[in-house]
C-alpha cells in the first residue's frame, strides 16, 4: 500500500525511532509533519530529506507535553492539511534510577512527556478523524509498560498508562472507523540506549532470544503494516517488538 496524499504525524522525529519512522512513510508517499522539542538543526535535517523524496514536510519545534504548544501546533496543521490521517505519538524519555532517589520533578517530567503527550496529541487529532470516520494512531511504547523494570518504574509507569490508553481509546473510537495501537518496543538500537557499557550491552544480548538489538527500521516496518488496510481488523493491540525478550 501507498500512502499518497495522506498526511503523517510523527512526534519526535529528529533522531532515532521517530526519524526512521517518518522517512518510511515519505519513501510510501505519504506527506509528513515532523516534530521534536530542542534538536532544530536535526529535524530540519530530517525536512530536508523528507522533501528531496517529493513529499510535502511540516516541522514544528516544540515541546508535545505543552498542551498549548499542540494546540498550536494542530492549529497551523489544519491550514494545510483536513486531517492527520495517521498519527504516531513516538516523543519519548527515559529516566534511569532507584525509584526512592527520583524526585517528584523527575516524576512529572516523565509522565508529561510519555504519556501527557499522548493525550494532547490525540486530543487535537481526533474531532476531524471522527467526523471523516477514518484514522489510525499509534503509540510507541515498551515492554517495560506491560512488565515494569527496576529502576525504570516513573518510565514503566508512563508506558503502563500509554499502553492503557491504547486499549480503551480503541474500543471507544472502534465504531468511528478509528484503529489505536501501540508498539511496545524491546531494545532498539537508538542514543537512548547509549549510556549501556560494552558489558552492560552484553548482558541485556543474553536475554534476547534473537541475540540482537531491534533496529528502528524494524519498529518503522511495523508502523507502516499498522497504517495499512492491511491491518484493518487489528486495534486495541499491544504489539511487542522485541526479538523474544519477555
Ligand atoms: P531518542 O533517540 O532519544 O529520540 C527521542 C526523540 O523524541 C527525539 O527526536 C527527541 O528530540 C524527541 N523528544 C523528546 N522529548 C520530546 C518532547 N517533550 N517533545 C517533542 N519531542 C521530544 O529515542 P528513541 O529510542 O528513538 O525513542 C523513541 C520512542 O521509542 C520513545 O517513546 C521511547 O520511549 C520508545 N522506546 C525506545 C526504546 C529503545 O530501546 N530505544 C525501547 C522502548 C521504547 P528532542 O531531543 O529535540 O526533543
Amino acid at each position: 500500500m501507498d500512502f499518497k496524499n495522506k498526511a503523517v504525524l510523527v512526534t519526535g522525529a529528529s533522531r532515532g525511532i521517530g526519524k526512521e519512522i517518518a522517512l518510511s512513510f515519505a519513501k510510501k508517499g505519504a506527506n509528513l509533519i515532523i516534530n521534536s522539542s530542542r534538536s532544530k538543526e536535526q529535524l530540519e535535517a530530517v525536512k530536508r530529506e523528507i522533501e528531496s523524496l517529493g513529499c510535502q514536510c511540516y516541522s514544528f519545534l516544540g515541546d508535545v507535553s505543552d498542551y498549548q504548544f499542540v494546540a498550536s501546533m494542530f492549529e497551523n496543521i489544519y491550514k494545510h492539511f483536513e486531517q492527520v490521517d495517521v498519527l504516531i505519538n513516538n516523543a519519548g524519555i527515559s529516566h534511569i534510577g532507584l525509584f526512592t532517589e527520583t524526585t517528584v520533578t523527575q516524576w512529572k517530567r516523565i509522565i508529561d512527556v510519555n504519556l501527557n503527550s499522548v493525550y494532547n496529541c490525540s486530543y487535537f487529532a481526533l474531532p476531524p478523524m471522527i467526523k471523516n470516520h477514518r484514522g489510525n494512531i499509534i503509540n510507541i511504547s515498551s515492554i517495560w509498560g506491560v512488565t515494569g523494570a527496576s529502576c525504570e518504574v516513573a518510565y514503566s509507569a508512563s508506558k503502563g498508562g500509554v499502553n492503557s490508553f491504547t486499549k480503551a481509546l480503541a474500543k471507544e473510537l472502534g465504531p468511528s472507523n478509528i484503529r489505536v495501537n501501540a508498539i511496545a518496543c524491546g531494545v532498539i538500537d537508538t542514543d537512548m540506549n547509549t549510556w549501556l557499557s560494552p558489558e552492560e550491552k552484553s548482558e541485556l544480548l543474553d536475554q534476547i532470544p534473537l541475540m540482537k538489538m531491534g533496529s528502528s527500521q524494524d519498529v518503522a516496518n511495523l508502523c507502516i503494516y499498522l497504517a495499512s488496510d492491511e491491518s484493518k481488523y487489528i486495534t486495541g493491540q499491544i504489539i511487542r517488538l522485541d526479538g523474544g525478550m519477555i
